[in-house]
């Protein structure tokens, strides 16, 4: 990968060089961050508000592959797939943490294009990089991301509040993540059947971006405050709808019904799938890594948000004993099945 490139040693800096030079150019900007890398912990002051925390460990090889990911796609999808959790309880975003296991073989450029997108994500979400930790690894690149966030009491938002009659609401589109993945499973198929052959991803960018460089739905967020609408349940769509919804209701206590079309799904996510032989509700029902909110409001809130472009409406929830359903096109009722992309499952 960076064979045209300029390298240099890791080893050279050693741990705490590399740390500092990975690390100089970001500033503590969030009201909240007290004190950021350079001590023994970071400290943060959230002035009675809740404290809001999530961790993600990503590993090569059963999470990315680094044969079709840039290094700065990476290292922003990975900051920004770890907030989309903060966003996911309807809080606020203001610190992450961000450790790394490398390789002796991995060059600094290599790293400093990690951290490269580190930084862009830093920027784009307004949160500040305030720790990590730096080690070698054995088994390829090992990335943890951790969150932190706050909000009032009042406005956290759970899993399992949701309430029967409540509206289904997904925010974006769904499906193009796993459809774009797919098609950068396929391109490096024909790279490895003939490096001479360039991938073919014409026509392709939005599809390719929702995999390779997600969004985070905090404007979602924003928009709901603005609307003055505290979903009564929400979660994000990191494993498709169908898991997310499942979890939603198991944990109210509750049922659902889904109306397959209603579900948004982008053109090019459409045709694509149909290229590959997929049926695109498939895809956006067990594809996954969309990061779009999926949440529950209560039925007065309709008004506020029925003209809102970026907010489809989807089903509604049922009492527990009508079950998890999805309403097909043509009518007929489905079971709901979690068929989650499972990385114990590859
Ligand atoms: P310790 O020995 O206490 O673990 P380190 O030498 O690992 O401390 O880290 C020194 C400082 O640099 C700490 O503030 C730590 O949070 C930060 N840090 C270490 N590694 C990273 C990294 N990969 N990215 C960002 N900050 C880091
Ligand atoms: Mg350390």
């Amino acid at each position: 990968m960076f064979d045209n490139k300029e390298k240099t040693e890791i080893a050279a800096l050693g741990e705490f060089g590399l740390i500092s030079h990975l690390t100089k150019n970001f500033k503590l900007l969030d009201h909240t961050s007290v004190k950021g890398i350079g001590d023994d912990a970071a400290v943060m002051d959230f002035a009675g508000k809740k404290t809001l925390i999530s961790t993600d460990l990503l590993l090569e090889g059963v999470h990315f592959d680094l044969a079709y990911v840039p290094l700065k796609h990476l290292g922003f999808k990975a900051v920004q797939v770890n907030l989309s959790d903060i966003y996911a309880m309807n809080g606020t975003t203001s610190q992450i943490t961000f450790s790394i296991g490398i390789s002796s073989k991995f060059p600094l450029e290599a790293v400093e294009e990690l951290y490269q997108g580190v930084m862009l994500a830093c920027q784009q979400y307004k949160v500040d990089l305030v720790g990590g930790d730096t080690s070698a690894s054995k088994q390829g690149l090992v990335i943890s991301v951790t969150s932190i966030g706050y909000a009032d009491e009042a406005d956290v938002v759970y899993r399992n509040t949701a309430g029967e009659g409540d509206l289904i609401c997904v925010s974006g589109d769904l499906g193009g993540a796993y459809v774009g993945l797919q098609l950068l499973e396929r391109e490096k198929q024909v790279y490895l059947s003939n490096p001479n052959i360039q991938p073919d991803l014409e026509g392709k960018d939005y599809i390719v971006e929702r995999q390779l460089k997600p969004e985070a739905r905090g404007d979602i967020i924003d928009i709901l405050k603005e609307l003055k609408i505290k979903p009564t349940s929400m979660i994000d769509v990191s494993d498709g709808l169908a898991s997310e919804i499942l979890h939603i209701c198991t944990q109210s206590n509750k049922g659902c019904s889904l109306y397959e079309e209603k579900i948004p799904i982008d053109p090019m996510t459409y045709e694509t799938a149909r290229e590959f032989g997929l049926d695109p509700t498939v895809c956006a029902l067990s594809g996954g890594e969309d990061y779009e909110l999926l949440f529950t409001i209560k039925q007065d809130d309709y008004e506020k948000i029925r003209y809102n472009a970026d907010i489809s409406i989807i089903g509604h929830i049922t009492e527990a004993s009508a079950g998890c359903n999805l309403v097909s096109k043509s009518g007929n009722v489905h079971e709901l099945k979690a068929q989650g992309w499972n990385a114990f499952m590859k």
